[in-house]
């Protein structure tokens, strides 16, 4: 099958049917509109390349200006569904191109037509997939590989739909929308079908790395506090465990409220999780630069230091007890001081495990709640 200009334009219905459906699909499973915006986006350009068919049949309003219109209609899709995503709101001024595009409909019926409707239609598609391709630079935040994908997608076929729009003011190109002659003509149908599969492959790529990267931060979080869970802490301690030495000792501070369950009873459960929240706080305001932190569970929380000291490791552990003495004070009025007590351990080498250094912090930990709780007790193991 020879590649006419009606078979490319069958190929491209299909493939943007295709990719319509896909983003449809993918949007049911997650709900982001941005999909639903590209899939739109999509279904118009399958209806815009069925009706650029008719041409053929002399048809030029409905196969020319209106089948080009929904390929700008298209990208305008493609543009709200990237504003969406990035969380951008698009100035009104971009309804513009839509009266720009209905001027068009009085392009006096001249030997220049095509060229003219050739040039808007290159121009308002290449302006539309920059901006597009413009709101996925990175704003400080790193971008997901999708995203990066995507916007170097819509930044060359933006540049191609502008290197298009030359070729119809270069004197003497052959331009015959009528009858769908002239190279560029060609050439755009090929890029065509490819851009198709790229933004649509890119566009599902773009939602479905950002869910990855939102599943994975979640998984590693506590729901409360979003500090990090004991499954995150076990996988990020052993770095920090093997950098133990004699020069940079590690310490582990295992912390727990004293006093906490009566917080729950007196004044209920979100009051006692509001507590655990004001306490993750103040753990991540006091936290030293390169520290671990997580909550273990219920009323436990786990500090783990690089380069630490005996003085260090007291002087934050006085820190946090006199800020959440104060802070638990203030709110609550309980039978018993709801205070911390914090069990830690100091060592010079990277110990066995981060469960036997959480073993041996424990003790400590325990060993300061039956000496009357509201201190800190520090094992030196580097002596
Ligand atoms: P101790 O002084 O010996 O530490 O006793 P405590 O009253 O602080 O109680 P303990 O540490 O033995 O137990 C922790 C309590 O924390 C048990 C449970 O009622 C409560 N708790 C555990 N998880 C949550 C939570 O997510 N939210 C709230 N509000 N309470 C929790
Ligand atoms: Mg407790």
């Amino acid at each position: 099958m020879a590649l006419d200009p009606p078979t490319m334009l069958t190929i491209s219905v299909a493939l943007a049917a295709a990719a319509a459906l896909y983003l449809a699909v993918e949007w049911r499973s997650i709900r982001v509109p941005s999909l639903l915006f590209w899939s739109a986006g999509f279904a118009t350009i399958t209806v815009g390349s069925t009706l650029a068919l008719l041409r053929m049949s002399g048809l030029l309003l409905i196969g020319i200006w209106f089948a080009n219109g929904l390929l700008v209609v298209a990208h305008w899709f493609f543009l709200l569904g990237v504003a969406r995503f990035t969380q951008v709101r698009l100035s009104r001024a971009w309804y513009l191109i839509f009266v720009t595009w209905l001027a068009l409909l009085f392009l006096p019926d001249e030997p220049s037509w095509s060229k003219i409707m050739l040039l808007a239609n290159s121009l308002l598609v290449g302006l539309l997939s920059l901006r597009a391709s413009f709101l996925l630079r990175p704003h400080g935040k790193s971008l997901s590989v999708g995203a990066v994908q995507l916007r170097y997608v819509l930044l060359i076929h933006g540049c191609f739909y502008f290197a298009k729009a030359l070729t119809a003011v270069v004197p003497g190109t052959l331009i015959d929308l009528a009858s769908l002659r002239g190279e560029i003509i060609q050439i755009s149908l090929v890029e065509g079908v490819m851009a198709i599969m790229l933004i649509a492959l890119s566009m599902t790529g773009t939602e479905r790395y950002r869910r990855e990267k939102q599943i994975a931060r979640l998984a590693e979080r506590d729901p409360l506090t979003a500090l990090y869970n004991r499954r995150a802490l076990e996988r990020r301690a052993p770095n920090l465990l093997a950098e133990a030495s004699t020069n940079r000792p590690g310490a582990l501070l295992l912390i727990d409220i004293d006093n906490f369950k009566p917080v729950n009873d007196l004044y209920g459960h979100t009051a006692g999780d509001q507590l655990l929240v004001t306490l993750s706080e103040m753990i991540r305001s006091v936290l030293p630069e390169g520290a671990l932190a997580a909550r273990l569970g219920g009323d436990e929380f786990v500090i783990l230091l690089g380069n630490a000291s005996s003085e260090r490791i007291a002087a934050l552990g006085q820190t946090l007890r006199e800020q959440f003495h104060h802070a638990a004070a203030q709110a609550f009025t309980t039978p018993e001081a709801v205070t911390l007590s914090i069990g830690a351990n100091l060592f010079d080498q990277p110990p066995a495990s981060l469960a036997a250094l959480i073993e041996q912090g424990d003790a400590a930990l325990y060993a300061t709640k039956r000496s009357g709780r509201n201190s800190i007790r520090i094992v030196d193991l580097t002596q």
